[in-house]
């Protein structure tokens, strides 16, 4: 039964993406709230994908630039609902090391510097040929 139901939030929220494009309709958030109802009652978890399709505050089917904003904030998604004005935000992963350091900041590169000056211990630079055919 609870495939079953999870089948059912599938095609659900399946159909509320078919229907977005059409302009406000409505339908879409219905579906994203009888989505969300049948997914409750039979305690079936929704695909981290789906919960960024829609507004926890009010069920609305996010369509970008009508129905939700999403701006970028120091390595932050943050998406407001434009209809209720929830916002929800997203720790990005990306490139940023987990102190807040950015890559390439004068300090690692001056830590790499100095662990490169260390390294080439049994290296001698008779040749800078990177090629490596052989
Ligand atoms: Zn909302």
């Amino acid at each position: 039964m609870i495939r079953v139901a999870g089948e059912r939030v599938n095609d659900l929220f399946a159909l509320a993406a078919s229907e977005s494009p059409r302009g406000p309709t409505g339908y879409s958030d219905r579906y994203v709230r009888l989505a969300r109802k049948v997914g409750m009652r039979y305690n079936v978890r929704l695909l981290p994908e789906y919960r960024e399709l829609y507004c926890r505050g009010c069920s609305t089917f996010w369509v970008e630039g009508r129905t939700v904003r999403t701006r970028l904030r120091s390595g932050r998604r943050v998406r407001t609902c434009l209809v209720c004005g929830r916002q929800r935000r997203v720790q990005l992963r990306g490139p940023t090391t987990r102190d807040g350091g950015e890559v390439g900041s004068p300090g690692s590169a001056l830590r790499d510097n100095l662990a490169l000056a260390e390294a080439p211990a049994g290296i001698d630079d008779e040749e800078e040929s990177g090629d490596d055919d052989g």
